[in-house]
Formats: C-alpha cells, structure tokens, sequence
C-alpha cells in the first residue's frame, strides 16, 4: 500500500502550486499552467502531448501504457480529467489572497482549491504512485486537463472532442462534479455522477404601447411580462423520474427508517411529490431534489425602459433553463409557449429560445462504477455509493454525447464546504485530499488491472 498520508502531502504542495498560475476565466491564459504540468508528467515518464486551442488557450494529454502483456487498447483506456481554468475571485474579502495557494490550519487555500485544481493535483499525484510502485495494469490511462470549462468549455473539452476524440477515446472516464458525502439524518452516503441536466437559457420579450407615464394603459410590456413570468413559476414543468435520480432517491430510502423512506420515496411519486416536498424539512435538500425531478425556468435577468416617465414599448427577462438527461430546448419551449397561450399572453409575450439538448446518462451499472463502490467499501463500508445528478454542468456534457461514459467521482468526506465554491475562501482540507487519493488510487487500480 502507498504511504498515502506522505502523498496527500505532496499533493497539497502541488495544488498549493497550481492555484499560483491565475487562470481566472474569462481570460483564462492556462497555458503556463498547462506547461508547467506537461513538464511535470513527463518527468514521471509519461508521453505528454500539449494543443494550443486559442492563444494562451490550450489542452494537455497524457498517456500512460498498459503494464500487463495482455494489454487493452488504447481505446478502452481510463480518462482521467480535469480542468484548469477558475471563476475570478474578490482577493479584499479572502483571508488569504486567492492566488496565493496558502497552506494553513490544514488546508490549501485558494481559487481552484474545490473548483478544481484538487482533482488534477491528485491525478497527478496518483499517477506518480502508479508509476513508482503500482501494480502490472491491463488497461491503458489517459490523462486531460483542459482549459475554459466555467465559461463553457468550447476551447477546452469541447474542442478536444470536436478536434481530438480518437486520442481522447476511452471505456469510461472520472471527472469532477460528484463524490461528495451527503448526510441524511444518521447516514451518511457517498455519490457519484453519471449524469447531469443542460443549460437551455431563454428570452422572453413583451411588447406593448409606449407612451407618456401620467397616462396608465392596458397595454404595458412591463406588466405583460410580469404576467409571462408568474404564469410560468405558477404553472411548474411536470415531474420527470429520471433514472439516476429514482435509483439515487431509492438507495436513500433504503437505509432510511420511517417516515423518511415514504417521505423520500413520494418525492417519485407525481400525485404525491407536491406533498412530500412540502414536509421535507431540510430547505436545502428539498430545493436540490425538486430541480433534479423537473425541467427547470428560473428568471434571473430584467431590461425595460428608460426614464421614470416613459411607458417602454418593449421588456425582457432572460430565465436560466435547465433540462433533464434526455430532453431537448424544443419540447421546453412547446410548453412555454402552451403556458403562455393559456394565460392569453401569446401574442404578447415571445420566446426566444436557441437549440439545447441534455445528453442522456452515463450507465448505472459500468464496471467503472463497480470499481469506485469496491474501493469506497473498503474505505467506508458504512457509507453506501449512490447515484446523483448535477444541476449544473461539466465537461462531462461534452464527453457522454461523444460516446465516452463519464462520471463525476471526487471522494471527499463530510465537512468539505462546497458553498465556497466560486465564493470566498475556497478550500479543501488535507485530510480530504488523502481520503480521496486513496479511493481513487483503489478505483483506478480496480478498474485497470
Ligand atoms: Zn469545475
């Protein structure tokens, strides 16, 4: 076994080291960041391989051959990946700069520290334990680190996808965007993700009759978008049980006691999940499950008019859209526009929607995902592995339409806090690093050999 408390250690270092490079995106500029780790996977030995997507923009590969005579092919490789670049940070309000990657009181500090330097640093970490004393793998690794994820992905994964994929090509890969533990009263469990919903943001735009603010009319694009706006939060997308989410909310259930398994299971249930949200008592939770059992319209944007005086003859509001695995922006819009039709604001109120469609779920049952349970049982066997899904995105959307089954698998124990992400003072803990060195170490190992 590897000493993998001196590994976390090392690991640390180099997140510290990284969070250094500012790949605050937009602009991004990771290109120093991504020679400086070409540099350091070559000193372990592997074959290295750098593309310049844009300037100062760039991808980096890595591959690491098989150690076993009965090698598999370099298509049904492991992908480990990861991204680089970071949202920008506020430095007055950190305790310590965002770009100083302290390591203090136990942790490593910085932007990236959660989001997502730390996965990469273990990556590399775990390659170099591979490398020194890891056991004869059949299976081949591969190795990407790409730039621009938070502002799309579209000069990292997305182009290597649309540029690279036979080099990129792989059984399954692990990524970031799940691998948290979650607490449910005395449970605790462990999630993986296989699938996460897709970004389909609309505009809604009103028209009215402009004219003079002393005189009020009845034909205000203001309020007709008022209107459109609290037609739609009314009317709410029906529920959809997706197959990641049932088989999440059911493994919950399972290791639940009365009224919580009936409770969780009703959130499954359509003629009881408006009741069963109602009595959740954990706000939080409740949010996140509902987003996860619906197609999401969620207002976030307002333009409209001039001056105090002035009636506009024209508002709009931009509304983030999310949709679930599966689902196109062409069936959304449908029932956008049915709403508004049933509130008599069609000819009102337009919608203007760009195409968008939600890549379906990695498999349940990969062997990957059979891997990452075998290793967590060894390292927590209380804590079960479950299925989640992510309301946002990762570069995992980019891989799973492409054939690759991905998922989003970085261990880390309770107490991590996730809410700093993209906020004020982000960091991760070194004893989280080492709890998920290892069960990533023994998930590789598992699946590869
Ligand atoms: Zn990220």
């Amino acid at each position: 076994m590897p000493d993998f408390a001196a590994a976390a250690k090392d690991a640390a270092q180099l997140l510290s080291r990284l969070i250094q490079f500012d790949t605050t995106n937009p602009p991004g500029q990771e290109l120093a960041c991504l020679q400086f780790l070409q540099n350091t996977l070559r000193d372990l030995g592997l074959e290295t391989r750098l593309y310049e997507s844009a300037e100062g923009r760039g991808n980096l590969l890595a591959f690491r051959p098989a150690t076993r005579p009965d090698a598999l092919p370099s298509d049904k490789a492991l992908l480990l990946m990861g991204h680089v670049d970071v949202v920008p940070a506020e430095p007055q309000y950190w305790t310590y700069p965002p770009f100083s990657g302290t390591i203090a009181d136990g942790y490593v500090w910085g932007r990236g520290a959660l989001d997502m330097k730390h996965l990469v640093a273990i990556w590399v970490v775990l390659l170099k334990l591979l490398q020194r004393e890891g056991p004869p793998l059949r299976r081949p690794i591969k190795v990407m680190f790409n730039a621009d994820e938070e502002a799309g992905g579209h000069l990292g994964a997305g182009w290597m996808v649309e540029h690279h994929l036979e080099e990129i090509r792989a059984a399954a890969a692990l990524n970031e965007g799940g691998g948290e533990e979650i607490r449910l009263g005395s449970r605790s469990y462990f999630t993986y993700q296989p699938a996460e919903k897709a970004s389909a943001a609309f505009e809604l735009v009103a028209r009215g009759t402009p004219g003079h603010g002393s005189v009020p009319h009845d034909d205000n694009a203001l309020l007709w978008l008022a209107r459109a706006l609290e037609a739609l939060a009314t009317a709410q997308p029906p529920l959809v049980v997706t197959e990641p989410v049932r088989a999440m909310v059911e493994s919950m259930a399972r290791h639940q006691e009365e009224p919580m398994k009936s409770l969780l299971l009703d959130f499954l249930k359509p003629e009881k999940a408006h009741d069963a949200f109602r009595r959740f008592q954990l706000p939080q939770q409740r949010w996140t499950l509902w987003a996860l059992l619906h197609n999401t319209v969620t207002p976030t944007m307002l333009t409209a008019g001039s001056r105090p005086n002035v009636i506009p003859s024209e508002a709009r509001a931009v509304c983030d859209c999310r949709l679930l695995p599966g689902e196109t922006s062409a069936s959304m819009e449908h029932w956008i526009r049915e709403v508004l039709r049933a509130h008599g604001l069609h000819e009102k109120v337009t919608v203007k929607m760009p195409p968008a469609a939600s890549s379906p779920s990695s498999p349940l049952d990969h062997p990957l995902v059979e891997s990452m349970a075998r290793a967590l049982r060894r390292h927590r066997p209380e804590s079960p592995l479950i299925p989640t899904m992510l309301t946002g995105g990762t570069d995992g959307s980019w891989l799973r339409p492409a054939g690759i089954p991905t998922y989003g698998f970085v261990p880390l124990p309770e107490g991590e806090e996730y809410e700093r992400v993209h906020g004020i003072d982000e960091r991760v803990s070194i004893g989280g690093l080492e709890f998920a060195l290892k069960v990533l170490y023994d998930t590789v190992v598992d699946f590869c050999r």
